[in-house]
């Protein structure tokens, strides 16, 4: 088995700066997708991928010890970049996703955190094995937004984990991923999958056999599309015969590789919703709601529209009622006239009615957060009790007082909405000037 890695990095076509990093080596490979203001989602995404890059070609005796040692990777990454950050006033916030796979035995391990992805292309079918840290993939989660409604959604750029946030990271890893001939993998930064469907992805990991044409021919389309963010690539192809001795990952044949791994639950994977195989069944549906969704159908009288949307909002007032007898105990932490708050309920509007009141007040100011925990609290951070809620604030307010920069007359801080880590199109400019 013979494994081929193709790549490519772009900055797009509206982008200041390209704020995205890769790594490619012998047995890891990575994409890192940066944001901050200025440089600083450079700076985040190159700090990112050290610890991966410093671990390429080790060995591991394990299938554990490798996905381990690939966790780890990434929570120093994570402690990197935090430390990084508090070096210099102008990195204060930033952050980045972080997604990683590291080849052993002809099996892929995975981490991953953030809303770059990870794909198998295998057999003509395409399936994503990471998940979105993203608001709007939580929501789909949860049952409250649509696949389809992703694409549209005023928020669907807003990420819920990232590299260099918080303390400490939750890693997603899955089971080892046994590669075939044939399979090809893709790693890639959401100025990919933002601009090109998966459809289209898969026609060319099916259609281009050569990797270096096909990866140009994603990172192309995506400009083509608009290029309205960074666009990083990074493809790697299985093919039957001798490995080139470079790929191999642990020095030994190929060949004399064990046939398969004893399959045994990942403790750390409670993160993940699903395996491999029920995420590859996921993509399926989806792709088979994509095809079979035929136009809508005629549309009805206005007297008809206007009674199915009257009842429509009166369901919505019911279950709106109803939510908030169960809402009632959950709390969140959001913001309130410019100040970080403690609310009672859920961070929702149902047909007007709020799920939520405020509980607490912190005087807190968010203009005083770094942006991306600023955004957080915007979209409200979720807490299971009071008690977790009023930690979370504690946490903020710590982190706020740090944030605060040192005052430079020559060059005055200047903490905006442009550093909000909101990417991908429906911000396609982050200020980044220079
Ligand atoms: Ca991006």
């Amino acid at each position: 088995m013979r494994i081929t890695a193709a790549f490519r990095t772009d900055q797009g076509q509206v982008r200041a700066n390209n704020q995205d990093n890769l790594q490619v080596g012998r047995t890891v490979f990575a994409v890192a997708d940066g944001m901050g203001g200025h440089v600083a989602g450079e700076v985040a995404s190159e700090e990112a991928v050290k610890p991966l890059k410093a671990m390429d070609g080790s060995r591991y005796d394990t299938p554990e010890a490798a996905t381990e040692a690939l966790r780890e990777a990434v929570e120093a990454a994570n402690s990197d970049v935090i430390g990084k950050a508090r070096s210099n006033p102008d990195w204060a916030g930033m952050g980045t996703t972080l997604t990683a796979v590291l080849v052993r035995d002809e099996h892929v391990h995975l981490a991953h955190v953030g809303d770059s992805r990870a794909y198998l292309y295998r057999d003509g079918a395409l399936s994503q094995l990471t998940t979105d840290h993203t608001l709007v993939e939580q929501l789909v989660q949860e049952g409250r937004l649509s696949r389809e409604e992703i694409a549209t959604h005023p928020q669907r750029s807003v990420i819920t984990r990232a590299i260099g946030v918080e303390p400490t990271v939750d890693v997603d890893t899955l089971q080892p991923l046994a590669l075939q001939p044939g399979d090809r993998l893709l790693l890639c930064s959401d100025g990919l999958t933002g601009p090109v469907d998966e459809d289209t992805i898969a026609g060319i990991l099916g259609g281009v056999e050569d990797p270096h044409a096909a990866v140009d021919q994603l990172v192309d389309l995506a400009n083509t599309e608009g290029g309205p963010d960074n666009i990083t690539v990074v493809l790697l192809s299985v093919t039957e015969g001798e490995p080139d001795p470079a790929e191999r990952s642990d020095g030994r044949p190929a060949v004399q590789a064990p046939a398969a791994i004893p399959i045994r639950p990942d403790p750390h994977r409670e993160h993940h919703n699903g395996n491999w195989a029920s995420d590859m069944g996921r993509l399926a549906d989806r792709q088979g709601v994509d095809r079979g969704a035929g136009p809508p159908p005629g549309s009805g009288r206005v007297k008809r529209l206007l009674a199915v949307l009257t009842g429509a909002l009166v369901l919505a007032a019911v279950v709106a009622a109803g939510a908030w007898l169960i809402f009632s105990r959950a709390w969140f932490v959001g913001a309130a006239d410019g100040e970080v708050a403690i609310f009672q309920g859920l961070p929702e509007e149902v047909a007007g009615i709020a799920l939520y009141r405020i509980s607490e007040r912190s005087g807190v100011a968010l203009t005083d957060l770094p942006p991306l925990q600023r955004q957080r609290v915007v979209n409200g951070v979720t807490t299971a009790s009071l008690g977790e809620a009023q930690q979370t604030v504690a946490t903020y307010r710590e982190n706020a007082a740090e944030a605060q920069p040192v005052p430079d007359p020559a060059e005055p801080a200047e903490p905006t909405e442009a550093d909000a880590p909101q990417r991908g199109d429906a911000q396609p400019d982050d200020g980044g000037q220079g």
